[in-house]
């Protein structure tokens, strides 16, 4: 069994490397890819934990794009996640400098999203997020925030209060394209995929005018299998793959306690088990891809 799409404590899951390994070993998975958010400190602090298990480890990211350059302030279309696969190693100079970019980003969001909250009456610190997200503050962090300290009731509020794209307190920060992702990942060796695809907006023909241009910008994935996909969805994107030549992924999207109810390994109810020749064909398909 395999988990291809897992975070850990340096972007927005509650685990830390070495821990998310050894639950990895423990649920007998063979294969573990760490997907965390515009970052690579995950998998290298979990590194020398799965070489002393015989643990799998796959190189990824999972980077946070938009699908067009925002003309509008306040007008910002929904964010879209592209996973990347085997991320050469050690990552480009390119790479790992357009990811420091990416964190001082979110760092600047972060200050400028607090002094909106002060603005709005609810002041919280940098320091009481840093207590969940430790290398990296997130907006599910903040959110965690909001909650323990009484101003809302859960995290959906938090998030439709105050934190979502739309909401009181929302910051834009600097995003790359979706192309430019795409094209990020692929000039750092990796293997683009088309994250959670049932979070877009798109269905049907929409679906497919989208994943025709993001083909020609070299995509090279979607992912047909996670937590959030119903059996319907799953064989919607297995034939989006099919016709667009695409190499199906999938994983959990394991977040620890920060998401509960997704089982590392195995989604909800079962529903993102995957077995090791999964992995192979990916494998099998890209070296194909790539002559
Ligand atoms: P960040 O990377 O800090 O901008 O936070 C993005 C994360 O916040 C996403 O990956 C989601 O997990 C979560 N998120 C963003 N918008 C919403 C929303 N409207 N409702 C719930 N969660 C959201
Ligand atoms: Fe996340
Ligand atoms: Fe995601
Ligand atoms: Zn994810």
């Amino acid at each position: 069994m395999i988990d291809l799409h897992t975070h850990t404590d340096r972007s927005d899951g509650s685990t830390a490397p070495e821990d998310l390994v050894r639950q990895a070993v423990a649920e007998g998975l063979q294969a573990l890819g760490i997907a965390d958010h515009d970052t690579l400190a995950g998998y290298e602090a979990a590194g020398p934990a799965a070489a002393a298990c015989g643990l799998e480890l796959i190189c990824a990211v999972e980077l946070s794009t938009r699908p067009n350059e925002c003309r509008q302030p306040g007008k910002r279309e929904r964010s879209v996640h592209v996973l990347g696969y085997w991320l050469l190693e050690p990552p480009t100079t390119e790479f790992r400098c357009w990811l420091e970019t990416q964190q001082a980003s979110r760092r600047r969001r972060n200050v400028d999203l607090l002094t909106k909250l002060r603005e709005l009456g609810v002041s919280i610190t940098l320091e009481d997020a840093e207590v969940y997200g430790r290398n990296q503050v997130g907006r599910p962090h903040i959110a965690r925030v909001l909650c323990d300290k009484g101003y809302v009731s859960t995290i959906q509020e938090a998030f439709d209060v105050y934190l979502a794209d739309e909401a009181k307190a929302a910051v834009e920060r600097d995003e790359p394209t979706l192309e430019e992702g795409i094209r990020l990942i692929q000039e750092s060796g990796g293997m683009s995929s088309l994250a959670h695809p049932v979070r877009l907006p798109q269905r049907g023909a929409d679906l497919f005018r989208l994943v025709q241009r993001l083909v020609e910008a070299g995509l090279q994935g979607i992912e047909v299998h996670h937590s959030e996909h119903s059996p319907a969805d799953c064989a919607e994107y297995a034939e989006i793959a099919r016709r667009f030549d695409l190499i199906p992924t999938g994983g959990s999207d394991f977040h620890g306690d920060n998401k509960p109810g997704i089982r590392l390994g195995h989604g909800i109810n079962g529903n993102a088990m995957l077995p090791y020749s999964f992995l192979e064909q990916m494998w099998e398909q890209c070296t194909v891809k790539r002559h």
